[in-house]
This record gives C-alpha cells, sequence and structure tokens, in this order.
C-alpha cells in the first residue's frame, strides 16, 4: 500500500474528527471533548502530510524549508496563545485570518506562475480556482487587517463612508466576474495583478464601512471568508482535506454570522456587504446633559435595601477583571436573601460567550445567569440594577433614535428598573462610538473608577455593614 493512500485514509479520519469537534464545542458540556476532537484531527492532519511531502523524495533543502516553517510557526503560535488576554482574543483571531488569506493569496499566484503547461478544460478549471482563491484571499487579507486594527483600537471603530460606497463595492464585483472570465479563456498576467489589486482594496473597504457594533459580526464573516480562502487553496493543491476543512470553517461561520445578524436585529446581506444601506450618522460622543455621581458608600446602602438586584457585565469587566470581587459581591447579597441575577447580552465584552466564561471562571452559578430575552422582563420590577463595564450593550439609543449607528439592535433595557448603577472611568462612549442617554436617565447614578476597585470597596463597605445616610449625589455638566 503507498502512503498516499494512507494519507488519504489518515485526511478522512482528520476530517470526521473536525466535524466531531464542531458538534462538541457547540455544548458546555462537550465542549472539552470537542476541543480534544479538534487537536487530534490537526495532529493526524499535519503528521499525514508532513508524510506525503516526504514520500515525495524531496530534496533537503525542501525539508529544511518544511522543518523551520512548523518550527517557527508553532512557536510563535504557542507562545502568543499563552500570553494572550481574554479580552485581545478577537484581535488575534482576526490576524490569523489574515495569514489564511495571505497563503490562499501566495498559493494562487504561485499556481498561476508554475501551471503554463496545462492545456485543454483543465487548464480553464485551474485558472479559474486560482483567480477566485486569490480574490477571496486578498479580500481576507485585508479584511482581517483594518478588523485587527480596529478591534485593538489602533483606527476609529466608526464606519467610513466614502460617497457611492455601494457602487464602489458593486464595481469591484463585476470587474472580478467580468475578469475572471477573461482569465479563464486567455490567461493574463495583468489581469491577475488587477484583481489582487482590487481585492486588496475591496477587503479593506468592505470591514472599514462596517460600524463598531457590527463588529462581532464581521469577524464571524472573516472566519467564514478565510474558510472558502482555504478550500479554493485546497482546490489548487489538490489536497482533499483543506477542501473539507475550509469548508466546514466557511460554511460555520456563515451560519454563526447569520444568528449573530438575527440576535443584533441586522440584516445579513447589509453586513457582508460592507453595510450595505447603512447611511451616515451624526450620533457620537458629543452629547452634553446632566449626570448624577454616586459614591461607594451610597451604593453599598442601596444593595442594602434592595430585595432584587440584576448585574449587567460588559467589555469593561472583562478589562477590569472584576468577575471575582463581582462574584463575591452576588454571594453576600444572596446569602442576605437578595434575589440577584445576571443579565447577559449576546454581544457583551468582545468574544462570543465572554461575559459567561468570565463568570464561570467566577464560579458564579449557572442558574443565576441568564440571556437578555430571559432577563428583559423582569428589569422593571428590579430594584437596583448594576451595569458593570457595559455601555453599547444598555444603550436606549438603540430603541429611541432611529438615526443611532446602532439602531435596531435589541439591547438590555435597564433604564426600566427603579434604580441603574453604571460602574465606569468617564462618561466616554462605548465601542461603537455612539454616547449612551442612559447616563442622563433620572434613575441612573455614574460610579465613576475602575471597576474591580468600585466593588471591592463596595464589598468593604457592606462586609462592614456599613451603612451611611445621607446620599451625596451630585449634578455635573459632561
Ligand atoms: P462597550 O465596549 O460598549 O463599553 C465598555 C465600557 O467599559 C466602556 O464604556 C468603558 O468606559 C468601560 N470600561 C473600560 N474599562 C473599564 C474599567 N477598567 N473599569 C470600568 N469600566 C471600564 O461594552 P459592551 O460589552 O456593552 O459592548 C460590547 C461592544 O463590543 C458592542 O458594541 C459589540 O458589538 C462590540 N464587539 C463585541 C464582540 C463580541 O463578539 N462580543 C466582538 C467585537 C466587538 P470608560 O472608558 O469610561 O471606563
Amino acid at each position: 500500500m503507498s502512503f498516499a493512500s494512507v494519507a488519504t485514509a489518515a485526511y478522512l479520519v482528520a476530517s470526521l474528527l473536525f466535524v466531531l469537534s464542531l458538534a462538541g464545542l457547540s455544548k458546555h458540556e462537550t465542549a472539552k471533548h470537542g476541543l480534544t476532537a479538534g487537536v487530534t484531527g490537526m495532529v493526524i492532519a499535519v503528521a499525514a502530510t508532513v508524510g506525503l511531502v516526504l514520500d515525495g523524495h524531496p530534496d533537503i533543502a525542501s525539508i529544511a524549508l518544511l522543518v523551520t516553517a512548523v518550527l517557527v510557526g508553532g512557536t510563535i503560535g504557542l507562545w502568543r496563545a499563552r500570553v494572550v488576554q481574554m479580552t485581545g482574543m478577537p484581535e488575534l483571531i482576526a490576524l490569523l485570518h489574515s495569514f489564511v488569506g495571505l497563503a490562499a493569496v501566495l498559493v494562487g499566484w504561485n499556481g498561476y506562475l508554475a501551471s503554463e503547461h496545462l492545456q485543454g478544460s483543465l487548464a480553464g478549471i485551474h485558472h479559474a480556482e486560482i483567480f477566485i482563491g486569490v480574490f477571496i484571499g486578498a479580500v481576507t487579507f485585508t479584511g482581517s487587517i483594518v478588523a485587527f486594527l480596529k478591534l485593538s483600537a489602533r483606527i476609529k471603530s466608526t464606519p467610513v463612508m466614502l460617497p457611492g460606497k455601494n457602487l464602489i463595492n458593486l464595481g469591484a464585483l463585476v470587474l472580478f466576474a467580468t475578469l475572471t472570465v477573461a482569465f479563464v479563456i486567455d490567461p493574463q498576467l495583468w489581469e491577475l495583478i488587477v484583481v489582487t489589486i482590487v481585492a486588496l482594496g475591496l477587503g479593506w473597504h468592505l470591514v472599514a464601512s462596517i460600524g463598531g457594533g457590527d463588529m462581532p459580526v464581521v469577524v464571524s464573516m472573516l472566519n467564514s471568508y478565510s474558510g472558502w480562502a482555504a478550500a479554493a487553496s485546497g482546490f489548487l493543491l489538490g489536497n482533499d482535506l483543506l477542501i473539507v476543512t475550509g469548508a466546514l470553517v466557511g460554511s460555520s461561520g456563515a451560519y454563526l454570522s447569520y444568528i449573530m445578524c438575527q440576535a443584533m436585529n441586522r440584516s445579513f446581506l447589509s453586513v457582508i456587504a460592507g453595510g450595505f444601506g447603512i447611511q451616515a450618522s451624526s450620533a457620537g460622543e458629543a452629547e452634553q446633559a446632566d449626570h448624577r455621581e454616586i459614591h461607594v458608600d451610597d451604593a453599598a446602602e442601596l444593595l442594602n435595601s434592595a430585595s432584587s438586584v440584576v448585574i449587567t457585565p460588559g467589555y469593561g469587566m472583562a478589562v477590569a477583571q472584576a468577575q471575582y470581587p463581582v462574584a463575591e459581591l452576588t454571594r453576600i447579597l444572596r446569602d442576605r436573601g437578595v434575589n440577584v441575577r445576571f443579565g447577559i447580552h449576546p454581544v457583551a465584552g468582545r468574544l462570543p460567550g465572554h461575559m459567561n466564561v468570565l463568570l464561570a471562571e467566577a464560579k458564579v452559578p449557572y442558574d443565576i445567569v441568564l440571556e437578555m430575552d430571559e432577563i428583559n422582563d423582569e428589569l422593571s420590577v428590579t430594584d437596583v440594577v448594576l451595569v458593570i463595564g457595559a455601555n453599547d450593550t444598555v444603550n436606549p439609543s438603540t430603541t429611541e433614535d432611529p438615526g443611532s449607528p446602532i439602531a435596531g439592535m435589541p439591547v438590555l433595557r435597564v433604564w426600566e428598573a427603579s434604580n441603574v448603577i453604571v460602574f465606569k472611568r468617564s462618561m466616554a462612549a462605548g465601542y461603537a462610538g455612539v454616547q449612551n442617554p442612559l447616563f442622563f436617565r433620572d434613575n441612573t447614578q455614574m460610579l465613576f473608577g475602575d471597576a474591580k476597585e468600585r466593588v471591592e470597596e463596595i464589598l468593604g463597605a457592606a462586609r462592614e455593614g456599613h451603612t451611611r445616610t445621607g446620599k451625596e449625589t451630585s449634578s455635573m455638566t459632561v
């Protein structure tokens, strides 16, 4: 039996393990098994691929290149995975997607430069694979880099609104389709150069045109694109495993984007078309109004007198690493008979499930951690809501201001509670760059400072049974 058939069998096993991995990752209870299946599949896949290369009796320079690439790539990957903070995961993922895109472009270009001997219909298919692979790869490459820059706050997350942006996108697609036909019929170097440049520009424009609030969908969409780019490379390299894996990533990423769009009341087509139909909005950080401030002792006293409390955490809780004192505060309040629950928005933080992971890490019981839809109707009968480092996910302008860039996105209706305490460091806007009218409501009080420090201070006051009387609320102008 040749090694090629062993490798084919190994690829089949690896593909099945990847499918099992996806199935396992869809539930808390089976997530660990899912990960194990994925890692095992990848080890088998890499071993079979290396075996295939060695079976072709390559020269020593090729072997040295392969070993160096695996060692350098593996070491950097391990190092980054070990040091990355949870809040930095989306930007790391975006950067990794850009590598997949770049690899697809390089594979495509290599395919073109090495394909001159091909004739007939086979050559046509080969040229189509090259052209489509380079296009998807280049879109993924620059799109992921813009996503990385936005997510790491190196550039502003507000959408770029070029005049005629929809026409630009449409024009790029029409040009791509026309050039693909021309390239399949008679491949020319200039066509490949033009499509590479157009796709690089389109990738940049598609993601730059999408506003901060829609970035979660963009990340999963780029995940999908990177899958299709890998599948295109698989066709070019004649590698079945790459085709199967790419299709799995491509379709699961597309489905995740679709689910997220539904959860956020966004049009899937509009988001994948770079915010098609979304108009520029005037909403920004400029809103001026009065807000009230509360001090730690008064916040502790308010909690003391409450019988129901809902905590809505957001990205700021992750930054401050406030989940441990929050969990301790929850325990103390529950011991006193207060009904404490958490309300989790589907895109709170910077990762799907970000808040659930942090709260599980701090051992908050699962049964008091509720989804947005489960808690929203309860908020109007809640005494105190603690908004800990959340902003966009509790912004009433989504329902009240049709011109807001995040208009239509379902949010936690915390303003319906009797009292709202917002933990944050300043009056700055949230990720989408939109000012939050919640901060200026009569029943809202701001507790400024690092969320972890403030919750720890409340804990201290709660432990001492400190009940200072007399409110010290102050009125300030933003
Ligand atoms: P936001 O990102 O809207 O706001 C977080 C708030 O936390 C800020 O207003 C900030 O205010 C405050 N904050 C930051 N650090 C601290 C700290 N140390 N202590 C106290 N407060 C702090 O948070 P949300 O979770 O409400 O919304 C998530 C946003 O991220 C959405 O727009 C979502 O679309 C987007 N997004 C989500 C992804 C996902 O998959 N979940 C992925 C990519 C983007 P201040 O600076 O004044 O302290």
